[in-house]
C-alpha cells in the first residue's frame, strides 16, 4: 500500500513512522509513506498556503493553488490512488472503513488546517472526505495517523499474528473479550480461572460469551445493526431465562 500525505507540518510523522507496526511495515515494505510539505507549492516570497477568507469572519482558509498543485502532483505519481480529505464534515471513519481503504492500491490524504480547505478544492480534487469523529481537531495529520494506523494492521503481513485482526472488536460487529497476562493475582484479583484450565475449548467458550455480553452492555448497537448468529441467540435465550428467573416475584 502506498500512502502519500499532502501536509504543511510533515515533521508531524516522524515519530509515529519509527515505531511498532507501522515501523515494522514501512522496513518490510508493507507500506511506502511519502509526505509532501504543501508549502512546497506555494508561490511568492512568504510561500503562504493560507488566506483571509471571503466574506469575513474568524480565521484563515488553505489557498486553492498550492494545495491543488500539491495533489496533481501526488496524483501524477500514482494515477489510481485515491484522495481523502480529512475533514470533520466527512464520512465517519469505522472499522468497515478501514477495510475498504485497505483495499485500495494507494491513499492521498490532504490534511487542512486553519478553518479548512477551499470549498472548490473538496469539489473538484477530492474521491472522499472522511472523519475520525465528531469533534474538531486543529489540523488533518492525528485522523491521517489514525486511519494509517487501523488500514495498515489490515494490510497481509503487517501483524506478527495473521489472526490478530479478525478478532479485534468491530471485526465481526462485537467487542472482543478482556485480556489477562501474569501474575495470576494482581492486587488481590485473580485471573478468571478458566484461563487456566488449559481446556481450548473451554477457553473458547469463555471468550464467545464474555464477546457478547460486552457488546450487549457496551455496544448493544453493534448487534442491533447485524444478523445475530445461532450460536449468540442461543446465548442471548439462555441469558434471558436466567434474568427472568432473577427477577420473577
Ligand atoms: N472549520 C472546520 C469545520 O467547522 O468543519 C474545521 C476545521 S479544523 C479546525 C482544521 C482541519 O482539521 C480540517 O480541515 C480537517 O482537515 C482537520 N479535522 C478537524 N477535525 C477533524 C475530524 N474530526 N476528522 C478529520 N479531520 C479533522
Amino acid at each position: 500500500m502506498d500512502y502519500q500525505i499532502l501536509t504543511i507540518f510533515p515533521e508531524i510523522f516522524d515519530s509515529f513512522l519509527s515505531h511498532g507496526i507501522i515501523r515494522r511495515a514501512v522496513a518490510d515494505e508493507i507500506i511506502t509513506v511519502s509526505i509532501t510539505n504543501i508549502r512546497d507549492f506555494a508561490k511568492g516570497r512568504h510561500q503562504e498556503t493560507d488566506d483571509r477568507p471571503y466574506g469575513g469572519g474568524a480565521g484563515m482558509v488553505m489557498k486553492p493553488e498550492p494545495l491543488t498543485d500539491a495533489i496533481q502532483a501526488a496524483k501524477s505519481r500514482q494515477p489510481s490512488a485515491k484522495k481523502i480529505l480529512l475533514s470533520p464534515q466527512g464520512r465517519p471513519f469505522q472499522q468497515q472503513t478501514a477495510r475498504g481503504l485497505a483495499r485500495e492500491n494507494g491513499l492521498i490524504f490532504i490534511c487542512g488546517r486553519y478553518e479548512g480547505v477551499d470549498e472548490r478544492v473538496c469539489q473538484a480534487y477530492v474521491d472522499e472526505e472522511i472523519s475520525i469523529g465528531d469533534y474538531i481537531l486543529t489540523g488533518g495529520e492525528p485522523a491521517v495517523m489514525v486511519i494509517i494506523d487501523a488500514v495498515t494492521r489490515l494490510l497481509p503481513g503487517a501483524l506478527g499474528c495473521e489472526d490478530s485482526a479478525e478478532k479485534d472488536s468491530f471485526s465481526d460487529s462485537r467487542l472482543e473479550h478482556g485480556h489477562y497476562t501474569r501474575p495470576p493475582v494482581f492486587e488481590g484479583k485473580p485471573v478468571p480461572e478458566v484461563l487456566l484450565s488449559g481446556n481450548h475449548a473451554v477457553i473458547e467458550a469463555w471468550r464467545f460469551e464474555e464477546a457478547l455480553l460486552r457488546t450487549l452492555v457496551r455496544r448493544p448497537d453493534l448487534l442491533g445493526n447485524r444478523t445475530i448468529s445461532k450460536a449468540e441467540r442461543e446465548t442471548l435465550k439462555r441469558w434471558c431465562r436466567l434474568i427472568e428467573q432473577l427477577v420473577a416475584e
